[in-house]
């Protein structure tokens, strides 16, 4: 008998009659004897549907009250699912985040769990129930609701099997498993037997959304067996594991692209010292996360141009904070471009071998796209191109690495 914590998305989840067919699969993993604790996510388009209708009442909604607001869509599935649970003789309870004292700091929109008291969920697994937890939500210490960033339910689940020490944590979606890159733009994609939390993390950091980053962070951390699957079909997805002897040995495990990217440009300021944090302190103390940073001097030798990418939805107001500065640093201008997309290729192959990036840039030049800025680290190169040509620099980068074929060991 094994401690599975499944979790189930939005799409899962999306109908009465979907929700249904989770209790039946709920109901045959009990049969073979497992204990269940289910995290569900809100049924798919409702927490859009709740950020619209905030937005409909004002243009910034008080983080605390969006947290109250956003927490309603999951609490609605848990009970439904454990009504279809119960409706076929299944004794299941339902539990808010709160109720199960998923216990966060007070980051409202975007929290991060604490700690997890298992004694609740226990209890009822120790009396032969199937226990359902709302995903993405929790309560900070003074009693708030607080949610856990977009995708979050995956966290909740991977932080439930930690806290329970669970034989495996179960990602149940509308894909089986976690591909080569993201199949609704090649759907001549791989799906990956395998892949390491190293490479998974770094995937879902630089925009492969299957998997939320902090819940592979947690998985990795705590050692919780993490798998992807498929909702609909039957398989064994994909694996996220340590790096073994029996693992492919691609160069290349997979592409991630990011399209909520934007870039901005302070021209003409005169080099020297401390002119970057002339212009990212005040971004950092605004709380914008940049990502990635150039600077180069002008032929002039006295000026350098400074540019930075971040999240498309701070892009006004770090322009705003930059017009603001740019007097101060006697910069030329400001400029910026909201019309940006992010490609990285991700393995831990690449750390062995040399001549990656020139092949990524060859591919792409072939195709006439422009780079725009280029990163690198052990495991991962990552452009900044064009939106417009995003979908066609993915393909073509999957194309020129063979991704589609299984690597040979
Ligand atoms: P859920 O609502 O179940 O949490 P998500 O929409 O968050 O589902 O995540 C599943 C989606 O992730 C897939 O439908 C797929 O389009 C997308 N995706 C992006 N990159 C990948 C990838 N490398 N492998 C599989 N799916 C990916
Ligand atoms: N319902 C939340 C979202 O849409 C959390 C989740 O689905 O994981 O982002
Ligand atoms: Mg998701």
């Amino acid at each position: 008998m094994a401690l599975i914590v499944q979790k189930y998305g939005g799409t899962s989840v999306g109908t009465p009659e979907r929700i249904h067919a989770v209790a039946e699969k709920v109901i045959r993993y009990r049969q073979q004897g497992h204990q269940l604790v289910v995290v569900v996510s809100a049924m798919s388009g409702e927490t859009d549907r709740l950020l619209t209708l905030a937005s409909s009442m004002t243009e910034r909604p008080a983080p605390r009250e969006l947290d109250v607001l956003l927490a309603t869509g999951e609490q609605a599935t848990i009970a439904l699912l454990s009504m279809a649970l119960q409706a076929q003789g299944c004794p299941a309870r339902s539990y808010t985040g709160a109720q199960v004292h998923i216990l966060t700091d007070g980051a409202h929109n975007k929290a991060r769990i604490k700690e997890i008291d298992g004694a609740r969920v226990n209890a009822d697994l120790a009396a032969g129930r199937v226990v359902v937890v709302a995903g993405f939500q929790g309560v900070d210490e003074s009693g708030n609701i607080t949610t856990l960033g977009r995708g979050g339910s995956d966290t909740t689940a991977v932080a439930l099997a930690a806290a329970l020490k669970a034989d495996e944590c179960q990602i149940f979606t509308d894909v089986d498993g976690v591909y080569t890159t993201d199949p609704r733009v090649v759907p001549e994609a791989r799906r990956l037997e395998r892949i390491t939390f190293e490479e998974m993390l770094e995937m879902a950091s630089l925009g492969s959304k299957v998997l939320q980053i902090r819940a592979v962070e947690f998985a990795g951390k705590y050692n919780v067996p993490l798998r992807v699957l498929s909702s609909f079909e039957s398989g064994d997805g994909t694996l996220i594991t340590y790096e073994d002897e029996g693992m492919e040995q691609a160069l290349i495990s997979g592409i991630a692209f990011n399209r909520d990217e934007a870039k901005l440009t302070v021209v003409g300021v005169p080099d020297q010292p401390g002119v970057a944090h002339l212009i990212l302190g005040p971004i950092a103390r605004a709380n914008i996360e940049v990502d990635m940073i150039i600077q180069n001097v002008a032929p002039d030798g006295q000026t350098t141009d400074f540019t930075f990418t971040l999240h498309r939805n701070d892009y006004q107001r770090a322009l705003e904070i930059l017009q603001e500065v740019a007097g101060e640093l006697g910069a030329r201008q400001v400029s910026g471009d909201t019309k940006i997309a992010k490609i990285s290729l991700v393995g831990v192959g690449m750390r062995s071998h040399a001549g990656i990036a020139s092949t990524m840039f060859e591919a792409l030049a072939k195709e006439g796209i422009n780079i725009k800025m280029i990163s690198t680290s052990e495991i991962k190169v990552s452009v900044v191109v064009d939106e417009k040509y995003l979908e066609l620099g993915v393909r073509a980068l999957h194309e020129a690495f063979q991704l589609s074929q299984a690597a040979t060991a």
